[in-house]
């Protein structure tokens, strides 16, 4: 029988997932001969025998990959035949892994939650089991190579049995670096009130805790959290008040997807989200009748139809949640909005007045990393915020950066971007960069990756905004600076997000970015490419009365949008005028003269001012807090909208906010439901979306269409926007792997740096996106409405 031998070469996340184990067991149960091992670029292969089997390997290496495995490349070519007759693992060259790809963490997999409830096995009850499936990656890498001495896990030392499998190549923790048992690895300890319990199981005290009402502090992978039974409301209010968060949802995490389905609707795509390796909080509509046993008390997510669960990722969740018997409330350790608590001693000190006890061991954390948020839109991901377990796995960019990037992100929900050539790596989430803790977090963050991805960056990307710490960061730093507009950025990271270059029609929604122009913007339908964008369309702009605080208080706003809408003389039988009178004059004065009153065009704040009008809330506790429920309060079965006519201006349209306002103002004072009032306004939100992308498309003749910007993180609003532009014959593209948020933005200036690099050399010059440069929309002033 003729020999043939083939040398292999798999380049992707392909190391610290078990991919040698895998083709030594595949090879061997084949009978064919060679190596395999891991280099800087990824894993080699080189395999001789029959061609049948041969043939065999080679489609099962694609066919049937570890599950953790993502392969980005594989390249076969001819290699010599040498008659070997063994199969053997290569052992890695000094250095040589050194820039293989770091994994995200991975939830416990199957085979570990066996061992973990296993009476015969050794880690029984074991609260650290892992494997090379599953386990603790990113928030315990120190540095590269990815081996044990650069975790948080150099400091355990195996024992022989663990030694034994870690060496097997057969074994399922062959090379698996946070390899570990009960007899030599990190253990669970418990702080409670009486000092630490020293005798006996930690899990029982804790267990004991929450079920008698207390707040547990939990060390989990990437940071504390705090923990109440989720039906004790007593003990979740008790949390909210010590934890200064007022009204912002809580998550909740369930034993397994049965649980998770007597709280809230399950659908396929969501139950794969929950049970997938990243284990995300995702965002689920709760049934109607959750107040049955086993409920969720009224404090968990206060009038909110959605809940945000999440399903055990660590066997010591697993253990907590099959001992309790019920879902628990389990919130990041932190208080207020400061960053979650990750280092032992800081979290004692910090979460001390907040927790009742705390559920603790010996394995550090090495970087903070927030759980994931997730929706479903349409069966695919929607990310709120993409952090453990998707961290740091890189995002291919369309227009490989040829020179490094790093690019520092916006502010609120930050995250920084590292790129070279055709890979991005976003940060996980950092937090809102409002101080001095949380800068500390993003430059640290920021030398982590440096270090891990091998990156030295050569340009610095920023966002436009003077103010953001980021920018002012980023203009310090010995690089070649590029300022990225804020919504080009929004739409370049959802180019980015979808693998392509563009142009197309972005319609960037959200809170407030600074403008080409020095205003606020927000509510922008733009031109773009990665390379570049023209201002179409945008919101017209209306002044925000005292500032930031118009932000706070949106009903502020909706004192703006009235004295327009009704020319000075804003109808007093309002609700909102009624309930604010007492500064309304002063409110609509400030407004008037302009002055601590800067302009914006934000769809954000025009959300904020329907939802004041309609009742919903005048004041917030968190960002987009008003929005968010403006958008629950509508109901999804009116399908009429109010009009509103695109206005042409020159080259540009504006959309006439304040024509909405008038008609939500005038519907209520005619006694419609508040539910149509909400309705209306998504659907004529929607109707503008489509109709400024038509205007576009006449203009420009672009079919497909851009949705970025965290407007778009409302359903209800996306849905039918999503379906208007479908039905009006559109390319929609929208966001799956980073959030649509500012959360999103370090890739769309990474992605934007990279492109303008590719353009033109812009070594030594520095320069600002901030002119359109293009003449895309050079007809619309003869073609607009
Ligand atoms: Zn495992
Ligand atoms: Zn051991």
């Amino acid at each position: 029988m003729s020999r043939r031998a083939v040398a292999v070469r798999i380049e992707g996340i392909v190391q610290g997932v078990g991919f040698r184990p895998f083709v030594y067991g595949l090879a061997t149960r084949l009978g064919l001969a060679g190596l395999v091992g891991n280099d800087e670029r990824g894993v080699f292969i080189e395999v001789e025998g029959g061609s049948a089997p041969v043939e065999e390997f080679l489609a099962a290496l694609t066919g049937d990959p570890p599950p953790l495995a993502v392969i980005e490349r594989i390249t076969t070519g001819p290699a010599p035949v040498t008659g070997r007759r063994t199969f053997a693992i290569a052992p890695s060259s000094a250095g040589g892994d050194r820039h293989a790809l770091v994994s995200p963490d991975v939830a416990t997999c199957d085979a570990c939650l066996r061992d973990l409830t296993d009476p015969a096995d050794r880690r029984c009850g074991y609260a650290f089991t892992n494997c090379t499936g599953c386990g603790p990656r990113f928030t315990i890498v120190r540095d590269v190579p990815y081996d044990r001495a650069n975790t948080t896990m150099a400091g355990f030392r195996m024992c022989a049995d663990c030694a034994g499998e870690y060496h097997d190549p057969g074994d399922r923790r062959f090379h698996a670096q946070p390899v570990c048992c009960p007899a030599c690895g990190p253990s669970l300890r418990f702080h409670g009130p009486g000092g630490s319990g020293a005798a006996g199981d930690p899990l029982e005290p804790a267990v004991r805790l929450l079920r008698e009402g207390g707040v547990l502090a939990v060390k989990g992978l990437g940071g504390y959290h705090l923990a109440a039974l989720a039906a004790d409301e007593p003990a979740v209010a008790a949390l909210r008040s010590r934890k200064h968060r007022e009204d912002k949802p809580f998550a909740v995490m369930a034993g397994d997807v049965a649980a998770a389905r007597r709280l809230c609707v399950v659908d396929p795509a969501e139950e794969r989200l929950l049970t997938g390796p990243a284990r995300p909080v995702v965002l689920l509509r709760r049934l109607p009748d959750a107040s049955v046993a086993p409920s969720v008390a009224p404090s968990v997510a206060p009038g909110n139809r959605w809940l945000g669960v999440l399903l055990p990722y660590t066997p010591l969740h697993h253990l907590l949640l099959r001992a309790l018997g019920q879902p628990i409330v389990l919130t990041s350790g932190n208080v207020s909005d400061e960053p979650i608590a990750y280092r032992d001693e800081d979290a004692l000190e910090r979460l001390g007045g907040i927790a009742d006890a705390f559920l603790t061991h010996d394995r550090p954390i090495h970087i903070r990393t927030d759980d994931s948020v997730v929706r479903v839109f349409r069966g695919r991901d929607l990310p709120i915020r993409r952090s453990r377990g998707y961290v740091p796995h890189p995002l291919p960019l369309a227009r490989a950066a040829r020179r490094p990037v790093l690019a520092c992100g916006a502010e609120l929900k930050h995250t920084f971007c590292l790129a070279k050539d055709d890979r991005a790596f976003v940060s996980h989430h950092i937090g809102d960069l409002e101080n001095y803790e949380t800068l500390r977090s993003f430059t640290e963050g920021v030398d982590h990756f440096r270090r891990l991805f091998d990156i030295t960056p050569e340009v610095v990307a920023h966002d436009l905004h003077p103010d953001y710490l980021s920018t002012k960061w980023a203009l310090d730093q010995d690089a070649d600076l590029v300022g990225v507009q804020h919504h080009h950025a929004h739409i370049a990271s959802c180019l980015a997000d979808n693998g392509v270059a563009g142009p197309v029609a972005g319609v960037a929604f959200d809170g407030l970015g600074y403008g080409s122009d020095g205003t606020l913007w927000g509510g922008e339908f733009l031109v773009a490419d990665l390379a570049g964008f023209e201002r179409a369309g945008h919101l017209a702009p209306v002044p925000m009365p005292g500032g930031a605080t118009a932000i706070r208080q949106p009903w502020r706003m909706a004192a703006a949008y009235l004295d327009l809408a009704y020319d000075g003389d804003v109808p007093e039988d309002l609700d909102v005028v009624r309930r604010n009178a007492g500064q309304w004059a002063a409110v609509v004065a400030l407004a008037r003269r302009g002055v601590n009153a800067p302009l914006t065009s934000s769809m954000g704040r025009l959300f904020d001012a329907v939802a004041a009008v309609a009742g919903v809330r005048d004041a917030i506790t968190y960002e987009g807090q008003a929005a968010v429920e403006f958008e629950q309060l509508a109901d999804p079965a009116v399908d009429d909208a109010y009009p509103c006519g695109l206005v042409s201006a020159g080259t540009r349209f504006a959309v006439p906010g304040v024509e909405l306002v008038r008609a939500v103002a005038g519907d209520l004072r005619a006694g419609v439901p508040r539910e149509v009032v909400a309705a209306r306004f998504h659907n004529a939100v929607a109707r503008v979306v489509a109709d400024g992308c038509i205007l576009v498309r006449k203009a420009c003749g672009l079919s497909t269409v851009a949705l970025s910007g965290g407007v778009f993180q409302n359903l209800l609003l996306l849905g039918r926007a999503v379906t208007l532009l479908e039905e009006r014959g559109f390319t929609v593209l929208t966001h799956h792997r980073v959030p649509p948020n500012d959360g999103g933005v370090s890739l769309g200036q990474a992605a934007v740096a990279a492109a303008m690099a590719a353009n033109s050399p812009i070594k030594g010059v520095r320069r600002e996106l901030s002119q359109a440069r293009h003449t895309w929309f050079g007809g619309m002033s003869e073609t607009g409405t």
